[in-house]
């Protein structure tokens, strides 16, 4: 499978592998640094005490190798020794251990940084150490050792060998499970990826399906529960709008059908009975009318999806007062108004004219024409309520719960034929909440209903 330099997985694998890298390359440059130094260390001290068991051994102004070798604290036989003795007035005597004259006779490599060490080709690395000594009577001894290095460095390439190898072993382990585990971390998110892609990809889905949910890695969790909260709501509101549509086509097949019953009763009998012309024509009329009230609900339903109203100050005493007045001559029920004068809410006029019409309306079409409904305004601290009580019919409470839905009408309302869309408290429930506000319906004792709304209050600053 070809692999994406660009995905997740690649990038965990890159991430890793440098990691890894700097890391082995850290430890390993650690490691040899502090071996290479103990091992330098540990030379020095060697030599050190070399010459001072040298020192002890120079008896009778000349050195005794075999108390030497004996006295000293360690193996001497890698080890040269050249001792110069400069007698005041005397010619200057030399002595060397065994073989160090040949082992002097070599051309040796010197480094300015590493002063104490030697090289030669054959021999190999050395350490050298120099000390002087000069007594009373003005002679001057001179000590020179030679201390094979050879030993250490061998253990220093040992040790080398051995953390390459375990820097190598680690490279080849890191380069097979790092893709794995970085496969590993992201099958979560590639599963997720997979799945939706089937999901879209599915010509029969009618609606979106849910993602799966894995547990680990949380972020993964949490995001599949965030798409599917989202696609929950994608799907109530796909299931919603092929309600609205079916409810729509229904509400208005209904009225159809009967204009065009009515249509062909004139056309058939039209002629021999011109006396039910005038009964069809008034039918279609009213059904007509249903229809066009229908459609503009609907239309206005639809702009209100992704409407937004201008909230400013409003009188609400004024407005609710002044439309009550002029909705008074169309309606028979007296309107009995309890205004707290001077109260001002963040509002949409037309909007709130709008509720305020719609809720009077069904106050009037549900109740008897003799009842009053009445209309209050208040304002409680931060909020201004409005009522609208009537005393009519009344609302179950299974109905309260589903009044507001887009077409639905109580069963009493169709059967006692009251017209109607089912779609004016939907409207209204919508306008409310683009003007912040909320609306609650309770039952009015001892018959009747209560609509009540709160808005938020505005300082009256006239
Ligand atoms: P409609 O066009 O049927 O009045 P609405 O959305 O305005 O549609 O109301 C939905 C239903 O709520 C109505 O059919 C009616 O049964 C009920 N309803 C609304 N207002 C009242 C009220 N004041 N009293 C009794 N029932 C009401």
């Amino acid at each position: 499978m070809k692999v994406n330099k660009n995905s997740s997985a690649a990038q965990i694998t890159r991430a890793y592998a440098w990691m890894l890298l700097a890391l082995t390359t850290i430890i390993s440059l650690a490691i040899i640094t502090v071996v290479g130094y103990n091992l330098v260390a540990n030379k020095r001290q060697q030599a050190t005490s070399l010459m001072n068991s040298l020192q002890h051994s120079f008896i009778d102004n000349q050195p005794d190798w075999n108390y030497w070798a004996y006295t000293s604290p360690m193996d001497t036989s890698n080890t040269f020794v050249k001792i110069t003795v400069d007698f005041p007035k005397k010619p200057t005597k030399t002595f060397y251990s065994k073989n160090t004259e040949s082992f002097l006779d070599n051309t040796w490599d010197t480094w300015p940084l590493l002063s104490h060490i030697q090289y030669q080709d054959d021999q190999g690395f050395y350490y050298h150490i120099l000390a002087t000594k000069t007594n009373k009577k003005g002679k001057k001894i001179r000590y020179e050792i030679w201390l094979g290095l050879n030993d250490a460095i061998h253990l220093f390439k040992l040790i080398l060998e051995i953390i390459i190898s375990i820097t190598l072993i680690g490279f080849v382990i890191g380069a097979c499970l790092i893709p794995l585990l970085a496969k590993r971390l992201n099958a979560p998110l590639v599963h997720l990826t997979v799945t939706a892609h089937k999901i879209v990809k599915n010509p029969e889905m009618t609606h979106h399906e849910n993602l799966p949910v894995p547990q680990r890695p949380q972020e993964v969790h949490d995001l599949s529960l965030e798409f599917n909260r989202l696609l929950n709501s994608l799907n109530q509101q796909v299931i919603r709008d092929h309600q609205f549509v079916s409810d729509a086509s229904h509400e208005l097949r209904t009225p159809l059908a009967g204009i065009r019953g009515h249509v062909a009763l004139i056309k058939r009998h039209g002629h021999a009975h011109p006396e039910i012309i005038p009964n069809s024509l008034n039918f279609i009329d009213t059904e007509s009318q249903r229809m066009q009230e229908l459609i503009e609900d609907l239309l206005q339903l639809s702009r209100m999806d992704h409407a937004q109203l201008t909230l400013t100050s409003t009188n609400m005493t004024a407005l609710i007062h002044a439309a009550c007045q002029r909705y008074q001559t169309q309606i028979p029920q007296p309107l009995d108004l309890q205004l707290q004068p001077n109260v001002y809410a963040l509002a949409n006029a037309p909007s709130m004219e709008q509720i305020l019409i719609s809720l009077l309306a069904n106050a009037s079409k549900y109740s008897p024409t003799d009842q009053r409904i009445t209309v209050s305004l208040t304002q409680q601290q931060q909020h201004v309520y409005l009522a609208i009580t009537d005393r009519g019919v009344g609302i179950s409470a299974a109905d309260k719960a589903k009044i507001f839905e887009r077409f639905y009408r109580v069963d009493s309302s169709r059967s006692q034929k009251i017209a109607g869309t089912g779609l004016g408290l939907a409207i209204v429930d919508r306008l409310v909440t683009l003007s912040q506000g909320q609306i609650t319906v309770t039952d009015n004792q001892p018959t009747g209903s209560q609509f009540r709304l709160s808005f938020e209050a505005v300082k009256n600053n006239s």
